[in-house]
């Protein structure tokens, strides 16, 4: 199915790892995508790719956990690209560390930008959506939410995206609006190589030591997510919702 208008896509987390690809991904199906991050300038080389490319973008700095600035990056992008039908709530942050020495500050963070951030973005989105008759939502979980260890903030939040998700698909559905989840295993980003900096390894061994547990006997790269979103996203993905797909090379859940 094609349209004749592009839709607009509003990619949070967007200036590098999944969230870049995810916004490269859905320019090159044809959408016009804004892409918010902590810093506007960071998303600029990403921006002038889709440009390039004969794409259209905007680039827009906005904390995902901020209620005003969300509003007010909306109302830009409705403005300078069109009215966002479609959200990928990607920000993300690792405040990892045991039960019994992570802080109040870490567990707060963590909910903050995953479950407050993915809360304002979709409230603020939906009104365009359900006024639209059509929207796509997806929502970045992780195998963690199953659990993991050093990662008590992150696995409840990446849980919680998916009871979030969930509840979405049945409230917005009528509205010709799906949500869906994805969780991604283990993806090569800065979020890994960070990881294998706290444990103190190179990230090669890292990896290698990961991949050793991953069924395809390969890491995932930020395209893998990509072309999950790009599914969700797309106009005949209509009757899937509520949905998680683990993007893991093999079985997690
Ligand atoms: P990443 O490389 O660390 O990128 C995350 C992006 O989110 C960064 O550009 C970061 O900006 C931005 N961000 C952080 N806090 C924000 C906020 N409050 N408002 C707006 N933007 C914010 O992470 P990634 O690996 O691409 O992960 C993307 C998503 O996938 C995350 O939700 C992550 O939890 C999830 N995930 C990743 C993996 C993996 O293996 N990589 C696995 C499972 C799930 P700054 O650079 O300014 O901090």
């Amino acid at each position: 199915m094609t349209r004749s208008t592009p839709r607009t896509a509003l990619v949070t987390g967007a200036a590098r790892g999944i969230g870049a690809a995810v916004a490269r991904r859905l320019a090159a199906d044809g959408l016009s995508v804004a892409l918010v991050d902590l810093d506007e300038a960071s998303c600029d080389s990403v921006v002038k790719e889709i440009h390039d490319a004969g794409g259209r973008a905007l680039g827009c700095g906005v904390d995902v956990a901020d209620e005003s600035a969300v509003h007010a990056a909306i109302e830009r992008i409705d403005s300078e690209l069109g009215e966002p039908t479609v959200l990928v709530n990607n920000a993300g942050i690792l405040r990892d560390n045991l039960l019994f020495k992570m802080s109040v500050e870490d567990w707060d963070a963590v909910m903050n930008v995953h479950l407050r951030g993915s809360f304002l973005m979709t409230r603020a989105v939906q009104e365009y959506m359900t006024t639209a008759g059509w929207g796509r939502i997806v929502n970045l979980s992780s195998t963690s939410a199953l659990g993991n260890r050093g990662q008590a903030n992150y696995a409840a939040a990446k849980a919680g995206i998916q009871g979030f998700t969930k509840t979405l698909a049945i409230e917005l559905g009528k509205f010709g609006i799906t949500a869906n989840a994805i969780a991604p295993g283990f993806i090569e980003t800065e979020m890994t190589m960070a990881t294998a900096e706290r444990v103190g390894v190179t990230f090669d061994d890292f990896k290698s030591a990961v991949t050793k547990q991953i069924p395809v006997g390969r890491g995932g790269l930020p395209d893998d997510i990509a072309h999950a979103v790009s599914f969700f996203v797309s106009e005949d993905a209509g009757y899937v919702s509520g949905q998680v797909l683990y993007v893991a090379g093999g079985p997690a859940a």
